[in-house]
């Protein structure tokens, strides 16, 4: 089973074309369950069939199959092709109440389990209870409405018959499902709301690729490294991750195995397969090698075939050359070794081959390695065959030692929690725990750094502060732990800031409140006010580990964090605010000028970075009273905001 990504929302919101479009761009299976439900009811309307039992007894003589290719879907009842009769106003008019029959429901989830079931790469589930019931373990969960005004103008638009009152028949339908017994229509907590009000298409589903990017739902494109052993792959591989990790010697064909890397160049992340080696006539392991080779080969997206250009390319690497021509496949041409103009003037040679520009670098003191990465990277398809993710949401629980971070993590998890494994050889850090609380699982960084170390006696801080900046780097959210039945220290307030400027969203948890008497409880409050008003949007748990009190309130709190990390305000909306600010309010005038400040834009999400354009310069007080303004606007509780100024000549 591949990527599941739940649809679910009221109809006319947008979800069936959304849904096919994200389908289509990304390689994925479709899946309008909402479908499924009209073609049992046409069924029953067909057949004249009443009662749920007549209905599923004609579900066993007609079966109801759904072709689930995002660009033509079908739907067939038997072998009746019933894809446009689902659509006419009787169906529309009788399926809620078909749907709100237990036993159908339980029927088609047999169906839907099994499309999602069989679905390899990925599928888009479209429906009302995809992530709450079908598919609740789905990696991404979307739940997209808008206002019931534009879902009947939508509607109208595609309704052939115009004497239907479309609106009341959205409302009506709207009511039945959200208020039947089976399975009402609710929106799951973990679900990401978009509303596509004042979203056009294209804007909904760049909302939604944009999230899938982000969590790493879409596959990394994989590169394979190719070549004879000895040529240097290693080293080279060893360039591109930035650190000195593929086992690097001079006996050849010392990488045995496809071990894969995650790399980032120019903002784009892909992993690197390094593929030992490759010799013509494979005899005892280097068979293995070869074949290794040849698996790459099917699997990577990109090819890079790495010739030692001093030795240059000799006949056993001719039945690779010809592997590589007959590839579909982009193909990179690296000449290694290659440490200056004179050696790359030796190097051309390698155009022999007919693999077209070689690319000349020295691995081992980097001489070409960025333009040969610019070369890769621009090779890269948008979606590609490793998928490295899950969809958990990554938590770092983070704090200065003694404040209770494994007690919490104890009374979050219960019993139920395991490590995760090393997924199939990319280099996931084995540490991370598995942890199910509050409805769902999530993905706790680094859980060993939580263990006490009777060996960190000395130079823990320092070590300490490594383990949490990269606990912070992976994570999504950064749970900080402070003890509130101690002063606020300043190791606490390092911490935090540390997460403030990872940009991660964060949750503030005052532990050991069961030690926390009414004085106490003053003084923390004055602290809070002293120390923590740079953060005053981290929103802050009070708990007991130790009893277990309130651990129930962290869930929401992560949950509400991460989605305003992830939130994306529409630009008519902040456009509409931003010049509703500045009339009540303008920038201050510098040296007899007033800056103008012409538009701004949501840059990206994750957290949230707006980019506010103006004629002039901006101080400082009046971006930070932008912020501001945007927070009390927009909210964005647990997450930091970024707002830049950028001067821009008028055009
Ligand atoms: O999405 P569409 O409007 O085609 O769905 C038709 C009807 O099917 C809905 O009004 C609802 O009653 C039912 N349905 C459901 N559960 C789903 C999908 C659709 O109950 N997952």
């Amino acid at each position: 089973m591949g990527v599941v990504v739940a649809m679910d929302g009221p109809s006319g919101a947008g979800k069936s074309s959304t849904s096919r479009a994200i389908a289509v761009r990304a390689g994925w299976n479709y899946l309008d369950t909402g479908a499924l439900y009209r073609a049992v009811t046409w069924l029953a309307l067909e057949k004249n069939l009443e009662s749920a039992q007549d209905i599923i007894l004609a579900l066993k003589r007609d079966p109801i199959r759904f072709v689930s290719n995002p660009l033509d879907p079908q739907v067939f009842a038997g072998d009746t092709q019933i894809t446009h009769a689902i659509r006419g106003s009787s169906v529309t008019e009788n399926v809620s109440r078909i749907s709100a029959m237990p036993e159908i429901r339980h029927e088609l989830f047999d169906i839907q389990r099994s499309i999602i079931d069989r679905s390899e790469k990925g599928i888009v589930v479209e429906g009302r209870d995809i992530a709450t019931v079908v598919a609740p373990d789905a990696a991404l969960k979307i739940f997209l409405t808008a206002d019931l005004d534009a879902r009947a103008q939508r509607r109208e638009i595609e309704t052939l018959d115009k004497d239907v009152d479309v609106r009341s028949s959205l409302d009506s339908r709207d009511i039945a499902d959200s208020t039947r017994e089976a399975s009402p229509f609710v929106m799951a907590a973990d679900s990401v709301q978009i509303d596509s009000t004042l979203l056009s298409i294209e804007e909904t589903i760049e909302r939604i690729w944009e999230l899938l990017r982000q969590r790493s739902l879409l596959g990394l494109p994989i590169v394979a490294i190719l070549g004879r052993p000895n040529v240097g792959k290693s080293t080279l591989i060893n360039r591109f991750i930035g650190r000195r990790e593929a086992i690097v010697e001079d006996t050849p064909g010392v990488t045995r195995d496809r071990i894969q890397y995650e790399c980032e160049w120019g903002g784009r992340r892909f992993i690197v397969m390094d593929t030992g080696g490759w010799e013509a006539k494979p005899d005892g392991i280097s068979i293995q090698v070869s074949a290794g080779a040849e698996i790459a080969m099917d699997e990577a997206d990109v090819l890079a075939f790495v010739v030692d250009a001093q030795v240059g390319a000799l006949d056993e690497d001719e039945i690779l050359v010809q592997r590589l021509r007959k590839a579909k496949k982009p193909l990179i041409l690296i000449g290694n070794k290659v440490d200056g103009d004179r050696e790359e003037s030796e190097a051309h040679g390698l155009w022999s081959l007919g693999l077209g520009e070689p690319h000349f670098v020295s691995a081992l003191h980097g001489r070409g390695s960025g333009d040969l990465l610019d070369r890769i990277v621009a090779e890269l398809p948008e979606v590609g065959g490793a998928q490295t993710q899950d969809g958990y949401r990554k938590v770092a629980l983070i704090g200065r030692p003694n404040v209770g971070k494994s007690s919490l993590l104890n009374a979050l998890a219960g019993e139920k929690r395991s490590i995760v494994d090393e997924v199939a050889g990319t280099t996931r850090d084995p540490v991370d725990e598995l942890i199910e609380f509050g409805g769902s699982t999530w993905r706790f960084i680094d859980t060993a750094g939580l263990k006490k170390r009777a060996n960190q006696a000395s130079g823990t801080d320092y070590y300490a502060s490594l383990r949490t900046q990269s606990a912070l780097e992976r994570c999504e959210v950064a749970v900080v732990v402070l003890d509130a039945s101690e002063p606020i220290t300043e190791q606490d307030l390092r911490v935090i800031t540390m997460v403030e400027e990872a940009g991660k969203a964060m949750v503030i948890v005052m532990n050991k409140w069961d030690l926390v008497d009414e004085d106490r409880r003053d003084q923390l409050d004055r602290e809070v006010d002293r120390h923590l008003d740079q953060v005053e949007w981290a929103q802050r748990v009070n708990v007991a580990a130790k009893t277990g009190w309130h651990r129930d309130r962290l869930a929401p709190a992560i949950r509400t964090a991460l989605d305003s990390w992830e939130r994306r305000v529409p630009t008519a909306k902040l456009n509409s605010f931003l010049g509703a600010l500045i009339g009540a309010t303008p920038p201050p005038v510098r040296g007899g000028k007033q800056p103008k400040i012409y538009y701004a834009t949501q840059a990206g999400i994750a957290p949230p970075k707006f980019v506010v354009f103006s004629s002039g310069w901006i101080e400082a007080s009046y971006r930070r009273f932008i912020e501001r303004r945007l927070r009390e606007e927009f909210g964005f509780p647990g997450t930091p905001v970024q707002v830049a100024i950028r001067v821009k000549e008028r055009d």
